[in-house]
């Protein structure tokens, strides 16, 4: 059972009403993850002003470490509160410790229109996409596409909480994997989606010449952001996806996150930490688990 406590609009401007999330007690673990130095004050006030920004029709929820501004219907400003709040209670419960250390706005847009006015009204932002983008201080979501989108975003400041040197293929590897994911035991899991086809394609030689071959995991592992968002980004959006996702279908995904991050020092990119996982599980030569991943990820179906 979610309660919402609405407050009348003290120090709200027109139209942008404020409601409180009434949250349920967090299990210890997450308590000590949300134990950010932000106040609860921190919140209100960030969410007042945030509320005058805005045109009529907003409202303002502050879901931790987040503060949504939707203005959606009842339902749909439910259904991506929800979405918020599942995603970060099931990241943290296997990946991230520390929550952002400021408060990051969601925008929630209700649909095309709104989106792609109200980015760039109030935001200055052209989205080059229709689903939604991020910026270091808020998402901003066409929430009529789905909640994948969504979901993808909240990674990355996650990451950038957790994992501040994180590379490229790992950031949008599994920032991407959830995109497309579902509950399983509790547990947070991405499926097949969308970037398999593409992927498929690029394998089978069948690719836009202009996106090249699928690169090899040690090229992945060392790509800088712009070559790794650069013109050969479907391919390696699709690599670090469908790698990510191997390793979660092997149950290797999460304990390859741990050792990847202590012993980031040593092994930036991550590839060694790769051998040292896939070696856990039997693959002790890269070149013939190459092969097996490839022939693997052409008998994959989605949907
Ligand atoms: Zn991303």
């Amino acid at each position: 059972m979610r309660l919402f406590y609405w407050v009348a609009g003290v120090g709200i401007a027109v139209g942008a009403a404020l409601a409180v999330w009434s949250a349920p007690p967090r299990p210890p673990a997450t308590a000590a993850a949300t134990a950010a130095k932000l106040s609860a004050a921190d919140y209100t006030a960030h969410a007042a002003k945030l509320a005058k920004s805005l045109p009529d029709g907003f409202t303002i929820l502050i879901e931790k470490p987040f503060v949504i501004a939707a203005d959606g219907d009842a339902a749909q400003r439910e259904q991506g509160q929800k979405t918020v709040r599942w995603t970060v209670d099931h990241l943290r419960k296997d990946f991230f410790t520390k929550d952002p250390d400021h408060i990051l706005d969601i925008f929630l847009f209700k649909d095309k229109d709104s989106y792609e006015k109200n980015t760039k009204d109030l935001y200055h932002q052209s989205p080059d996409t229709p689903y939604g983008f991020a910026t270091t201080s808020a998402l901003y979501m066409n929430l009529s596409t789905g909640g994948g989108t969504l979901v993808h975003e909240i990674v990355h400041p996650y990451i950038a909480a957790n994992f501040p040197e994180c590379p490229t293929w790992f950031n949008e590897g599994l920032a991407s994997l959830f995109e497309q994911s579902m509950d399983k035991n509790g547990h947070i899991v991405g499926l097949t989606n969308w970037r398999l086809e593409p992927l498929q394609k690029t394998l089978r030689g069948e690719g836009p010449k202009e996106e090249g071959r699928a690169p090899t995991f040690k090229t992945l592992c060392s790509m800088d952001a712009a070559t790794f968002y650069g013109p050969t980004r479907i391919p390696n959006y699709g690599t670090a996806r469908y790698l990510l996702y191997y390793l979660q279908e092997n149950d290797v995904l999460i304990p390859f996150y741990k050792d990847f991050l202590k012993s980031q020092k040593d092994d930036p990119t991550g590839y060694e930490t790769l051998k040292k996982t896939l070696a856990g599980i039997g693959e002790n030569d890269m070149d013939a688990f190459r092969l097996k991943w490839e022939k693997w990820v052409l008998a994959l179906k989605y949907p």
